[in-house]
């Protein structure tokens, strides 16, 4: 035991929550906050029983974030054992998880190797680009560890260079900078994945989330298989789902995103795998689709992957709605047998919820929909069943089962 770790003391509700599973303790429950400032501490409940040990983030509403029910250490020996259980987890799912440059034979080359709370280690997420890391420490707590995280991930994966995408606003909450930095190494502007046949470009620096959305890595390769015909991807930022429906067999390809940007680099990709089936329109997916309906066009296989409409839980109700909208739309533009691959991404929009829309649409739309399969985030993002923030993406492949 390390004296020198301060104590907080926590409520009944508090310590009943992490007893449960839940490794946060808000400031509500903390009855007397520990003296040090962010690090880790030994919390301990109303009557003196020892709960654990946690990081500690005196300016944060999630006070404590318990990584232990015994008081240890947090030594670079704790931090490597985590870092070694999620690769274990990695590696059971058939992901490649050797250290350095990964071979060219490998399904994917990019994977989450560490999904915060999900892999006992809260407010870390490490992602993996080949030979490169992409690191968001999103807890002043954990912040005070950032050097032994780096040694430790550098024993562990031995990568070329390490970069913090600390730009996210989560971190104001924890009176942190939002910065993006190298921590190790050198990391470059762009790093080529490969991802069940298809290679695209990945922004680190400048890229939405660290640089890729990695979670839905399994439902483009699922789509891929489904895919034929005139194909049609909403939303499609940099175009990896574009990328699969081509590499899958699509005769024709639209990629639909309000961001030029975004979609040069996607046409970018598309040179990148020597595909000429993908065009670019720039557009609002609302309009694109209401346009789409009143011109009586066809669709073989259409994704719809917006960005969360409901970034807070009073959001939910307008939400559904652009969800519902855009869900109706692509249902009445499908070729009869065509397949419709949905998603949400908003944490606050429930499975139920979402279903629930879903059959909303499918009333609305004239269709006969039928219900393929559910889909989740890549399991290399870990829903942990107690900690309902670690899952946030579902969606569903449905079918029009009209002819
Ligand atoms: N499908 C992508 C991720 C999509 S991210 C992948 O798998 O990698 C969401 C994208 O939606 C962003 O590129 C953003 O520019 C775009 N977007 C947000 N609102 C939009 C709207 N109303 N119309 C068109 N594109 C929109």
């Amino acid at each position: 035991m390390r004296k020198s770790m301060e104590r907080a003391r926590v409520t009944r509700r508090g310590a009943e929550r992490w007893r449960r599973g839940h490794p946060w303790i808000y400031r509500s429950d903390v009855v007397e906050p520990p003296a040090a400032g962010p690090s880790g501490v030994v919390v301990e409940s109303e009557t003196g029983e020892t709960l654990g040990t946690a990081l500690w983030s005196p300016a944060s509403t999630i006070s404590l974030r318990m990584l232990t029910r015994d008081v240890v250490s947090l030594d670079e020996r704790f931090w490597s054992e985590r870092v070694s259980a999620a690769l274990r987890h990695r590696r059971s799912l058939g992901l490649p998880a050797t250290p350095g440059r990964l071979p060219a034979s490998a399904e994917t080359t990019a994977y989450r190797v560490v999904h915060a709370e999900a892999d006992g280690l809260p407010s870390l997420i490490v992602d993996r680009f080949d030979q490169y890391l992409v690191v968001q420490l999103l807890s002043a707590g954990l912040e005070a560890y950032r050097d032994t995280l780096v040694a430790v991930l550098r024993r562990h994966l031995e990568p070329e260079g390490i970069l913090a995408r600390n730009d996210v606003p989560v971190r104001q909450h924890e009176d942190l900078p939002r910065t993006v930095e190298e921590l190790h190494g050198r990391v470059p502007e762009e790093v080529e994945v490969r991802e069940y046949g298809v290679r695209y470009l990945a922004a680190l620096r400048t890229g939405q989330k660290t640089g890729a959305f990695l979670d839905q890595r399994e439902n483009r390769h699922r789509a891929a298989l489904l895919a034929r015909g005139r194909a049609l991807d909403c939303f499609a930022y940099h175009g990896s789902f574009a990328l699969h429906l081509a590499a899958g067999g699509a005769d024709e390809v639209i990629a639909v995103d309000s961001s030029g940007e975004a979609l040069a680099r996607a046409l970018e990709n598309a040179r990148l795998n020597g595909m000429d089936r993908i065009r670019a329109v720039e557009a609002n997916v609302f309009d694109f689709l209401r346009a789409e309906e009143a011109s009586g066009r066809e669709y073989d296989i259409i994704v719809l992957d917006p960005p969360a409409f409901a970034k807070r839980r009073d959001a939910v109700p307008q939400a559904l709605r652009g969800y519902k909208e855009i869900n109706l739309r692509a249902m009445r533009l499908l070729a009869p047998g065509g397949y419709l691959c949905t998603f949400s991404c908003s944490y606050h929009v429930s499975r139920e919820a979402f279903r629930a829309m879903l059959v909303d649409a499918a009333e609305d739309s004239g269709r006969a929909m039928r219900w393929v399969e559910a889909r989740d985030q890549a399991p290399d993002h870990p829903e942990v069943l107690q900690i309902p923030e670690t899952g946030y993406l579902k969606g569903a492949i449905l079918q029009a089962a009209d002819s």
